[in-house]
């Protein structure tokens, strides 16, 4: 049975794909697609060009922007970077600690953790990505390499902002076509869950919205979406597609609209 009193949330994360053309057609195309959709917060996150276009396209509509990427100095001689601040305005939600920052950009826990708070600290709602490697759930890691990126992240916070997302994303599902079952992802979401329970109370583990993240596409989004620990999805190549993101956030705004009826 899904939760009824989370409002799932889907992400879009561009990643480094459209130039301008193809980002004002993506844009265009999306609000078509989205408009009228309920019961589901959608959060496009196109590359930081866009950023502005995505924030004066979406102006009327309930569609929220999100930043890819932040630097958490305050400012400086950062060049290629932007902080928290410029971000302010243009969009509302930034994701923090995407595996492709971990790995191609070699980002630390450490790191994470002062990007998570200058997000917080800012006002802006971190969408906060952890997951294993292939490797480390073969060799039975999982759990541990969630709880030190998660408490790493954390650390030094003392609460948890009631509209945090968490993003569970095992780095061997993102961009590869081969999906967590919806089963492993509901187990291992709801074992997150209790990780924010035991650092920031059952209020927050109640509150913290967490997706699921990796492969999802229009095919597979209502196996997730009926998961009860599953609180939305953050989704990489199909959010490239207007008619396929749809479709992923319908099918998230349908299950938590059965789920409260
Ligand atoms: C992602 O980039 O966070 C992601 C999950 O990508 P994909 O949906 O392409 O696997």
């Amino acid at each position: 049975m899904v939760n009824g009193t989370r409002t799932p949330i889907v992400g879009g994360n561009w990643k480094m794909n459209a130039n301008r053309a193809r980002a004002g057609q993506l844009l265009h195309a999306l609000r078509a697609a989205l408009e009228g959709s309920t019961d589901v917060e959608v959060v496009v996150c196109p590359s930081t060009p866009w950023l502005g276009n995505a924030a004066d396209a979406f102006a009327t509509d309930d569609l929220l922007v999100g930043a890819q990427n932040v630097y958490w100095e305050r400012e400086g001689a950062f060049t290629g970077e932007q902080n928290a601040e410029m971000l302010v305005g243009t969009a509302s939600h930034v994701i923090v600690g995407h595996s492709e920052r971990r790995q191609v950009f070699e980002e630390s826990d450490d790191l994470i953790r002062h990007k998570l708070a200058t997000v917080i600290a800012a006002g802006l709602t971190p969408i906060l990505a952890i997951g294993e490697l292939q490797a480390e759930r073969v060799a039975g890691q999982t759990s541990a390499v969630l709880e030190r990126q998660l408490l790493g992240a954390c650390d030094g916070l003392d609460a948890l902002p009631s509209d945090a997302v968490v993003a569970y994303e095992p780095v061997w599902a993102i961009g590869t076509g081969l999906a967590a079952t919806p089963e492993l992802a509901q187990e291992v979401v709801a074992s997150i869950r209790v990780m924010v329970a035991d650092r920031f109370g059952t209020e927050s583990a109640a509150n913290v919205r967490i997706q699921y993240g990796g492969s999802v596409n229009a095919e597979n989004a209502s196996d997730f979406a009926s998961q009860p620990d599953i609180d939305g999805a953050l989704v990489g190549g199909a959010s490239l597609n207007a008619a396929d993101f749809a479709s992923i956030c319908g099918a998230f705004g349908h299950a938590h609209r059965i789920a409260r009826a």
